[in-house]
C-alpha cells in the first residue's frame, strides 16, 4: 500500500460556507473522489454550514447536483453512498445561537477523532468563526482550521487575521491553503529537483539564464466582481500563487519533506527577494486592464463594462521582474505574469537554461535554441524538456528542437487528482508541507506592499490590452529589454 492509499480514521469535516461556490464546485467533488478511492471511511462526517435554514435532505440534493456537474460517469453510482456521510447545520458566524448544540453534537462521537473546520466563507468571517469555535470549546488539540485566500489585502490586514486566528488555534493547527501547491506538477517539481541527480547541479545562475512563471486565464470577472475590483491581479494571484511557485523553483534543497523544513526554505527565498518600490517599479512592473475583445472566439466586453463602472483602475494583468538576491540566483531574473482575458488558459513555469558557450556548427545546422524545462500546471499537467537534436535523415547535419514530453495523463492514463483532493486529505492527516506558514504569508506581503505603494504614488492608469491578447505591449517590452521573450509556443 503506498502512502497515498493509507486510509485515515473516521474524522469530522465541517465546511463553513458549505453552500457556497468553492464548497460545491471544488471541495465536495474533491471529497467525493477521495471517497471513491477508498480514502474516506464510512464513519466520517462531512457537515456543510451556512445561515440558510435547510434540512440534511435538501443539502444532500444540492451536493448531489454539484457532484453530477463535476464528476465522471463511472463514479456516479457511488453518489448515494457518499451522501450518507453528509449533513447540514444552520449557524450564523455573527450570532451566538446554536453553537453550543453544534459543539455537543460534534462531541457525541468518539473523543479522539480529528476535526477539520474549513472556512470557505468570506475572509471577513474568519475571525468571528474562530472566536465562536473557541467559545464553544472546539479549538482543542485535535481540531484543525483551514483558511482560504485572500489572507488580508496588505501586511497589516494579514497580520490582523493571523493574530486573530492564532489567538484561537496553535500555528500547527492552522492550514493556510494555496491550491497551486496541491497541483501534481508542483509536487513533481520537488520530485524532479530532488529525486534526480541531473538537475540540481545545473540549478543556479551559472546554468540558468532566467525563469518565467505565467498564470493566464481566459475568463473575465465572473461572479466575484466586488472582491476582485478591490484586490486586482497583484494581490489576487501574485502575492500567493505566483510567489509560492517561485519559492518552489528557487528554494534550497530542504533536508527533509517535513513541513517546516520545506517552509523554512521557502521563507528564505521570500526574504531574499530584492525590493521593488518607487525607485524601480516603473522599470520592473507592468499593470494592465482589459478592453473589449474576444475570448474563445466570442466577442467579450471590457473590464469596466463588465464591472458597470468607468472609474476603476484595478489591474487585471500584471507582469513583473523579480530577483532573488542570493548566491544561487544572483543575476537570474524571474519574470512573472498573470492576467484575466488573456489569449489562452495556461499556467506554467519555464526554466530557461543558458546558451551553449560555443557552437561547433558555425550556423550551418541552424540556430541553437537554449534548453528549457517547461512545467505545465494547466490545462494538461506535464513536464517538457526542450533539447536540440540532429534532424533525422540524410542531407547534412540540421539541428532541430524537440521536447522530451511527459504529459501525465498520457503517461499514467489515470485521472489526475485535483489539487483540493490532495490538500484536503493532507489536512486530515495533519501534513502541512503544502500549506503556507504565517511567516511566509507575511513575508510575501512585505514584498508586495511597496509595489502597491509605488503604483498608488505613481497615480497612473493601468495600460489597456485587448481581451484575447497576451496583455499590454509594455509586458513584451519588459522582457525584450533584457534580450529575452515570453515563452508562448508549443504548449
Ligand atoms: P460564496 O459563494 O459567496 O459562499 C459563501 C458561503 O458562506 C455561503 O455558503 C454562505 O451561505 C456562507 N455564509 C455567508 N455569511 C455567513 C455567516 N454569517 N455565517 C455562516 N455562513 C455564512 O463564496 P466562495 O466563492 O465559495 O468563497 C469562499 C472562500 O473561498 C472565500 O474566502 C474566497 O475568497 C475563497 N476562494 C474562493 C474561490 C472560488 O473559486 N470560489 C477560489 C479561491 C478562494 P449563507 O449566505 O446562506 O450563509
Amino acid at each position: 500500500m503506498t502512502s497515498h492509499t493509507v486510509p485515515v480514521d473516521p474524522f469530522d469535516l465541517v465546511i463553513f460556507g458549505g453552500t457556497g461556490d468553492l464548497a460545491l464546485r471544488k471541495l465536495l467533488p474533491a471529497l467525493f473522489r477521495r471517497f471513491c478511492d477508498g480514502q474516506i471511511p464510512a464513519g466520517a462526517r462531512i457537515l456543510g454550514v451556512a445561515r440558510d435554514e435547510r434540512s440534511d435532505a435538501a443539502y444532500r440534493e444540492l451536493v448531489s447536483d454539484a457532484l453530477a456537474r463535476a464528476s465522471v460517469d463511472t463514479l456516479k453510482p457511488r453518489v448515494s453512498e457518499f451522501l450518507e456521510l453528509i449533513g447540514y447545520r444552520t449557524l450564523d458566524a455573527s450570532r451566538a445561537e446554536g453553537w453550543d448544540a453544534f459543539a455537543a453534537e460534534l462531541a457525541a462521537v468518539d473523543a479522539t477523532r480529528v476535526r477539520v473546520f474549513y472556512l470557505s466563507t468570506s475572509p471577513s468571517l474568519f475571525v468571528d468563526i474562530c472566536e465562536r469555535l473557541r467559545a464553544a470549546g472546539l479549538n482543542d488539540a485535535r481540531s484543525r482550521v483551514v483558511i482560504e485566500k485572500p489572507i488580508g489585502r496588505d501586511l497589516p490586514s494579514a497580520r490582523a487575521i493571523n493574530d486573530a486566528v492564532g489567538h484561537v488555534f496553535e500555528e500547527g493547527q492552522i492550514f493556510r491553503i494555496d491550491h497551486y501547491l496541491g497541483k501534481e506538477t508542483v509536487q513533481n517539481l520537488l520530485a524532479l529537483r530532488f529525486a534526480n541527480a541531473l538537475f540540481e547541479p545545473l540549478w543556479n545562475s551559472a546554468h540558468i539564464d532566467h525563469v518565467q512563471i505565467t498564470v493566464a486565464e481566459t475568463v473575465g470577472l465572473e461572479k466575484r466582481a466586488s472582491y476582485y475590483d478591490g484586490a486586482g491581479a497583484l494581490r489576487d494571484m501574485v502575492q500567493n500563487h505566483l510567489l509560492q511557485l517561485l519559492c518552489m523553483v528557487a528554494m534550497e534543497p530542504p533536508a527533509t519533506l517535513q513541513a517546516d523544513a520545506v517552509r523554512d526554505e521557502k521563507l528564505k527565498v521570500l526574504r531574499a527577494l530584492k525590493p521593488v518600490d518607487a525607485s524601480n517599479a516603473n522599470a520592473s512592473t507592468v499593470r494592465g486592464q482589459y478592453r473589449a475583445g474576444a475570448a474563445n472566439g466570442q466577442a467579450v466586453a471590457g473590464y469596466l463594462d463588465e464591472l458597470g463602472r468607468n472609474d476603476s483602475r484595478t489591474e487585471t494583468f500584471v507582469a513583473l521582474k523579480a530577483e532573488v538576491g542570493n548566491w544561487r540566483w544572483g543575476g537570474v531574473p524571474f519574470y512573472l505574469r498573470t492576467g484575466k482575458r488573456l489569449a489562452e488558459r495556461v499556467s506554467e513555469i519555464v526554466v530557461s537554461f543558458r546558451q551553449v558557450p560555443h557552437s561547433i556548427f558555425n550556423g550551418a545546422g541552424g540556430p541553437i535554441a537554449p534548453n528549457k524545462l517547461v512545467l505545465r500546471l494547466q490545462p494538461d499537467e506535464g513536464v517538457k524538456l526542450w533539447l536540440m537534436i540532429k534532424e533525422p535523415g540524410p542531407g547534412g547535419l540540421r539541428l532541430k528542437r524537440v521536447a522530451l514530453d511527459m504529459s501525465f495523463a498520457e503517461e499514467f492514463g489515470v485521472h489526475q487528482p485535483e489539487a483540493y483532493e490532495r490538500l484536503l486529505m493532507d489536512v486530515v492527516r495533519g501534513n502541512a508541507t503544502l500549506f503556507m506558514r504565517r511567516d511566509e504569508v507575511e513575508a510575501a506581503w512585505t514584498w508586495i506592499d511597496p509595489i502597491l505603494a509605488a503604483w498608488a504614488a505613481g497615480n497612473e492608469a493601468p495600460k489597456a490590452y485587448t481581451a484575447g491578447s497576451w496583455g499590454p505591449s509594455a509586458a513584451v517590452a519588459l522582457i525584450e529589454r533584457d534580450g529575452r521573450t515570453w515563452h508562448e509556443d508549443a504548449h
